[in-house]
């Protein structure tokens, strides 16, 4: 089977536009398995764009709650259930997401009892598994390996890093964080790094336009990482392939991919992409030889 990475959604932030791009979300096919990391808005169009049947979610991972990366995570598994989905779904998310699933069960609930009494579905209740995990090992299983770190992203202190290695691929996302130094160890020799990227001269305007102005941007340059940061990660960890995600600004029309190349290549001389939705990377793996 092929390996292959899919951005569903490049964008930071919870907000859409006009045109714009989607909040977080991705696919990654890996060791035969569907692995969705974040569930921002939009991800379950992502995923049947990209050509995944919804029946066939496996695995879900959320890096940390904030809605840009999790706000469809519960309709994404409910449309899967009205999809047809019959087999357990494992969602791996940070303490808290116990609650959010609970919480989303909680407000559908007339649907999802109405379904299962009048469509004979099984309950969905029961075909959810949530593991709550910590920094360290997430998952071990028929080759796959998982693996998370806390990064920096006050103030959210949930916040994990996500390392998929199978068969010599490795794929490594960064969740949301600040310039974080040991990331750079984490993601030592991946073939990806999917790390956030904020552009400095897109940082005002795009508080500008959202209203919330002196707040939001202290917010921004706390807790995110600037191009040229993640260009430093990639430089240190030796990864095969830097690429720019959760961009901010990402619907910005005096920002193009060439300023994001321009901003990363200071410090990042390796192979560079820009996230957009609907980008496919392909991944190579041994197993598929
Ligand atoms: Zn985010
Ligand atoms: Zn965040």
């Amino acid at each position: 089977m092929r390996a292959r990475l899919v951005l569903l959604g490049s964008k930071g932030g919870p907000a859409i536009r006009p045109g714009g791009p989607s909040p977080t979300a991705s696919l990654l096919e890996i060791g035969d398995r569907t692995i969705v990391v974040d569930c921002g808005l939009g991800v379950t169009r992502g995923l049947t764009d990209a050509g995944v049947s919804l029946k066939a979610l496996h695995l879900v991972f959320i890096t940390h709650l904030h809605s840009d990366h999790v706000l469809e995570l519960g309709p994404l598994i409910h449309t899967a259930w009205t999809a047809g989905l019959a087999t357990t779904v494992t969602v791996f998310g940070p303490p808290g997401t116990r609650d959010y699933w609970q919480g989303f069960l909680q407000a559908m609930r007339f649907d999802i009892d109405i379904r299962i009494v009048d469509e004979g579905r099984p309950d969905l209740r029961q075909l959810v598994d949530i593991v709550e995990f910590q920094q360290g090992e997430v998952l071990r299983e028929g080759g796959l390996t998982v693996s998370a770190l806390r990064v920096d992203h006050p103030p959210v202190t949930e916040c994990f890093a996500l390392r998929f290695d199978h068969a010599g691929a490795s794929v490594v996302f960064s969740a949301d964080t600040a310039y974080f130094p040991p990331l750079a160890d984490f993601a030592r020799g991946a073939d990806i790094l999917v790390h956030e990227a904020m552009l400095a001269e897109g940082v005002d305007r795009l508080v500008a336009r959202t209203g919330n102005g002196a707040r939001l941007k202290e917010h921004l340059l706390a807790s995110h990482s600037f191009a040229g940061d993640a260009g430093r990660i990639a430089t240190a960890a030796g990864v095969g392939r830097l690429l720019l995600n959760h961009l901010i600004p990402a619907d910005d029309p005096a920002i193009g991919a060439a300023d994001w190349v321009a901003a990363t290549r200071k410090s990042w001389a390796g192979a560079l992409t820009i996230a957009s939705d609907g980008l496919v990377v392909e991944i190579a793996d041994d197993s598929s030889a």
